[in-house]
């Protein structure tokens, strides 16, 4: 199942995918103002029943698609958890090694933006560039998951791009200030629910910038599994329903090209995960 927050003229909803339309869950269910809610809830587990049970109120076409989760309590995104990704960035010169533990930031929900909304290129850079990544939904909370029941607290998975304002990012050792400017984000179109996702250690992803694929890999490129991330995360913070897991990004980012290639107004930037679907963005300058 394919579920996702949109807006349309009523206001802002949530429902599910069916076909090309959009079954109004947010209306049918008002105990559960947000799809957050939803998945962390019992009912959950009943989604093909309370979906069958809703005639579809609007074509995809008419809505407007916000963050999977607009509001999610948390974000974390994992970084250079890519093993091709952490060659490149070795090879530009930067000194990494691949360490014990997953390093992670935090990611405001202030900087995310829906499938078709622009991300902005701030007044204040222009080294605006682009990491295509799988995003893990959480489902059910908790705290000191064990990795082999870690999948069980998914809710489903979806696309981040977690673009990334690199001379910023590099202002101090944290790279937290790069990784936060309003609508820098995108996060959707939908998520899928681990049941028709597949293997999600198997998944291709691909960046194109203009049409022009810029990163091509795929989720088993992993250095920090999906289960050892839950784990970490959980350890650390009581994870609880719509937070969100970026789960790092692959090479092929601009940075590392030599010279340095970075998204300008103008450009249409699009992450494609097999079996979720195409995250597209236009960039707006500031
Ligand atoms: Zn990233």
């Amino acid at each position: 199942m394919r579920l996702l927050s949109f807006s349309t003229d009523a206001g802002e909803s949530w429902g599910a995918v069916v076909g090309g339309e959009v079954v109004d869950l947010g209306r049918a269910l008002p105990q559960y103002p947000a799809l957050a809610d939803f998945i962390g809830s019992e009912d959950f587990k009943r989604r093909d029943e309370l979906v069958a049970a809703v005639r579809p109120s609007s074509r995809l076409a008419e809505i407007s698609f916000l963050p999977v989760i607009p509001r999610p309590e948390k974000i974390v995104c994992a970084v250079r958890n890519y093993l091709d990704h952490h060659h490149e960035a070795v090879a530009t010169g930067l000194k990494r090694e691949i360490t014990e533990f997953p390093p992670i930031f935090l990611r405001v929900w202030r900087s995310q933006v829906g499938h078709n909304a622009p991300v902005v290129r701030p007044m204040v850079s222009d080294n605006l560039d682009w990491e295509g990544e799988l995003a893990v939904v959480i489902g059910r909370g908790g705290r000191h998951i064990a990795e082999d029941r870690a999948l069980d607290h998914v809710a489903g998975y979806s696309i981040f791009n977690d673009v990334s304002v690199r001379d910023w990012q590099r202002h101090a050792q944290q790279i937290a200030s790069g990784k936060n400017f309003v609508g820098t984000g995108p996060f959707g179109p939908w998520l899928v629910t681990p049941d028709e996702i597949g293997d999600p250690t198997k998944l291709k992803l691909e960046t194109r910038v203009n049409g022009k694929i810029e990163q091509s890999s795929d989720t088993s490129m992993l250095i920090f599994s999906i289960p050892r991330l839950i784990n970490y995360c959980s350890t650390i913070f009581d994870l609880v329903p719509g937070d969100v897991i970026a789960t790092g990004t692959p090479a092929g980012v601009g940075f590392a090209r030599k010279p340095p290639v970075f998204l300008k107004p103008g450009d249409v930037v699009e992450v494609e995960i097999e079996n979720i679907g195409v995250l597209r963005n236009p960039v707006v300058q500031e």
